[in-house]
């Protein structure tokens, strides 16, 4: 039996023998196996409340109403956005919790790469201009990456008039965007 290592950032299935993804050259060994890495992406995992809605269902229905190929990964869902020049993205979907005004929220979590401290500083200057999600730091298995989030009240990602597809196609490629931008100091 072959041992397959599915890539968190493009999703990607990878031999086990492989060090690093083979379409993007994301490093496997430190986040190799699936569902792990899309359970470390959309980490820590809280128990929903009882009295919170049925976030299982709601990030269900949210994946299925983006109409991208979607599959359970971890405590959540991954989305499979493909993207131009034949390059996957993925992006994990899951319940994150409550924000600081008791809100419960629904975290979709896109992998760009391993975060460098050089890098930090770009991030900052990167999120200045993006209008929704913005670029943070996960640690991933022991393992720092950046990645791009978008937190959605749980009444934002239930609504019908909140455009599933274009939110996640959006968090996808500027996650795949990120690697190119930071890469003119040939950081990867
Ligand atoms: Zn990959």
């Amino acid at each position: 039996m072959t041992f397959l290592f599915v890539c968190a950032r493009c999703a990607i299935e990878n031999d086990a023998a492989n060090r690093t993804c083979k379409a993007c050259g994301l490093p496997l060994g430190a986040m190799r196996a699936d569902p792990h890495a899309g359970r470390d992406a959309i980490d820590p995992y809280e128990e929903p409340d009882a009295d919170d809605p049925d976030v299982d269902r709601l990030i269900r229905q949210f994946a299925a109403r983006s109409g991208f190929r979607d599959e359970p990964s971890g405590n959540g869902r991954r989305v499979i956005v493909p993207l131009s020049h034949e390059r996957l993205q993925a992006v994990y979907l899951s319940y994150a919790g409550r924000d600081a005004d008791d809100r419960p929220i629904v975290a979709l979590v896109s992998v760009c790469g391993p975060a460098f401290d050089r890098d930090t500083r770009n991030l900052l200057r990167l999120n200045a201009r993006i209008v929704e999600g913005c670029f943070a730091i996960k640690s991933l298995r022991g393992e720092e990456y950046c990645v791009v989030v978008r937190n959605l009240t749980a009444a934002e990602a239930e609504a019908e008039t909140t455009d599933a597809a274009a939110i996640v196609a959006r968090i996808a490629r500027l996650a795949d965007s990120l690697e190119r931008r930071l890469s003119k100091d040939d950081i990867y």
